[in-house]
């Protein structure tokens, strides 16, 4: 028998459990993961109707003899894995042999193959009457499916939407492209070509062909390792940041994976760069020994489990914030960062509108959420990766330090104007003193002493059952911060002492019932987001607001607070504190100089 080994059957009925076709991307997903596995360096998928009328994936790989194509059809045969234990090594990209069989049970297949040696071509339709014959074809495989779920109208019912069909097949094919930059992908569908990458191992240049040139010219290459990883890839600046979460590619040996832990970590990093719910752009390769892994979950959800987590995590959150360090300046307020950020959003928002095919689908409209994708000419690359290299030597004699700004005047009751010798400042006067008092309080709460002021008259505070539940569990981390709390009764807290960092004098009622409610409000339970809840919350309350009146004195003080801050650009909820024009942009604006 040739590569391919027939299965045991404890195996063949342990992936038949998962194994359900349940988008047209699945099928996509097996076949191009086959031509993978066969080694091609590319691999074109060709769509009609976004593959509910055709499937065809051609590849250069090395082929099958004729033994093996016509054994790929009968169930449980495989080559890629011949025991139980394969099953957890994804050092070998797909693991459901069954896909082939049960692809073409419902559909009308024809494989077209050949390993050099032979061609053959194998045809069969719902899974049944196989015909096999000779074929001209020199090396490589290509498998058409057609007329998907024709003989299963139950199922066809299921797609419902065949331009999410699409999108998610794009999808799937542009993350393969950013996992195997040495491949060459080609993606169409009805003849108009969507995706086209040079499989010339450049992942920047992936990235450019797949986002654009204003996302790639702010990419910033990673790498790092611990005795379990080893992870490389490029990560975005803060400022480009997208609505969802497809922006971030996780690879692992060269799989793509879904892990909502992963994505988590990812984003903490960015927190108090970019707003919540935003998405930083990352395309992050994860090699690991395939023992540390566990790929039995279910093969559709393309989701893994990692025994050692935390100390992936931790490695993730040490390169992304050492990089970001470096790499958070004050916002120019002219045409390069707050334009090419404007246009990002947009593009974001914009619906993709496509004609519609003959078949009767409800909607068409489609969010690729990408941006035009400006055609492929390697100068417009070449101007991409000169940036990058700019970017770099700027990001070395970081970190940016303000220099002494002096308020020249206050406008709208709340943004203070001011100039140094770099240039002039708009600063939000409520979002610099938040800074500004964020840090100082975390600070205080992350000291091995916490400094408490005990209460003239103990504060009890009522609360209703099932809040007061949640707090009863919770006191020790209340205790920590510094406050001296007790139960009382079945729906009481008494407090005698609290910690002078979160309550302002005069206020103690309201600031601990503050810090009480965001403590009974916290969903996934956290000490450290909590404390930084808790001292953003603090800031927030503290600091001057938008429309209160301030000298200049008052504003000098509170820039030259905002200028001490370890990251002085952001507010602590990722809102911009600063915006800079420098004297040349400004003498570019009046055309005083010429570019
Ligand atoms: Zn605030
Ligand atoms: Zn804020």
């Amino acid at each position: 028998m040739g590569q391919i080994k027939v299965m045991d059957e404890v195996l063949a009925n342990k992936i038949a459990a998962g194994e359900v076709i349940e988008k047209l991307m699945n099928v996509v997903k097996e076949l191009t993961e086959n031509s993978l596995d066969a080694e091609s360096t590319e691999i074109k998928v060709d769509l009609i109707d976004s593959g509910l009328k055709l499937i065809k994936v051609s590849d250069n790989g090395k082929g099958m003899s004729k033994e093996d194509a016509v054994l790929a059809f009968s169930r449980h045969a495989t080559s890629k894995c011949k025991n139980l234990n394969d099953l957890f090594n994804i050092n070998s990209l797909g693991f459901r042999g069954e896909a082939i069989p049960s692809i073409a049970s419902i559909s009308k297949m024809r494989l077209k193959t050949s390993d050099g040696k032979e061609g053959t071509i194998v045809e069969i339709e719902g899974g049944k009457n196989l015909e096999v014959t000779n074929s001209d074809l020199q090396k490589g495989t290509i498998i058409e499916v057609k007329d998907i779920f024709y003989n299963t109208p139950v199922r066809l019912k299921y797609i419902k939407n065949l331009y999410r069909e699409l999108a998610s097949i794009v999808e799937y094919i542009e993350k393969m492209s950013l996992a195997h930059p040495d491949v060459k992908f080609v993606l169409t569908n009805n003849d108009k070509e969507l995706l086209n990458t040079e499989g010339k191992r450049r992942l920047l240049k992936v990235i450019y062909e797949i986002y654009g040139k204003n996302i790639a010219s702010k990419m910033i290459e990673f790498t790092g390792e611990n005795d379990d990883y080893y992870i490389s890839g490029y990560l975005s600046y803060p400022e480009c940041y997208r609505s969802n979460r497809n922006s971030i590619t996780i690879i692992v040996n060269g799989r793509i994976i879904k892990n909502n832990e992963i994505i988590k970590s990812i984003v903490e990093t960015y927190h108090t760069y970019i707003h919540q719910g935003k998405y930083p752009v990352v395309v992050i390769n994860i090699d690991v020994d395939p023992i540390l892994v566990d790929c039995n979950v279910h093969p559709t959800k393309m989701d893994i489990k990692f025994s050692k987590m935390e100390t992936l995590k931790e490695l993730i959150s040490k390169v992304f914030s050492e990089k970001l360090k470096k790499v958070v300046f004050i916002p120019n307020a002219v045409v390069r960062d707050s334009f090419a950020l404007e246009e990002v959003e947009l593009n974001e928002e914009k619906e993709v509108k496509k004609e519609t095919n003959n078949i009767n689908i409800e909607e068409n409209i489609i969010d690729l959420s990408k941006e035009e994708v400006i055609k492929d000419s390697d100068e417009e690359y070449k101007k991409v990766e000169l940036k990058q290299l700019e970017l770099v030597e700027t990001a070395k004699d970081s970190p940016y330090k303000i220099k002494k700004m002096i308020p020249r005047g206050i406008i709208y009751k709340t943004y203070i104007i001011a100039e140094n010798v770099d240039g002039m400042y708009i600063i939000d006067q409520h979002a610099a003193q938040e800074r500004a008092n964020y840090e100082k309080i975390l600070d205080k709460l992350l000291s091995d002493k916490i400094e408490t002021i005990p209460l003239l008259i103990p504060l009890k505070l009522e609360y209703p059952k099932n809040e007061f539940i949640i707090l009863q569990n919770k006191l020790d981390i209340l205790k920590e911060l510094g406050f001296a709390v007790e139960e009382f009764g079945t729906n009481t807290i008494v407090v005698r002492e609290h910690p002078i960092a979160l309550v302002r004098e005069d206020h103690e009622k309201e600031d601990i019932s503050k810090i009480f409610d965001l403590l009974i409000n916290e969903k996934s339970f956290d000490k450290a987001k909590f404390i930084d809840h808790a001292a953003a919350t603090t800031a927030c309350r503290m600091s001057i607001k938008a429309n209160d009146y301030i000298t200049l004195e008052e504003a000098e003080f509170v820039l030259d607070e905002l200028r001490k801050c370890k990251q002085p650009f952001n507010c602590p909820h990722g809102r911009p504190t600063i915006i800079k024009y420098t004297k040349y942009e400004l003498e570019k604006m009046f055309k005083r100089v010429l570019d």
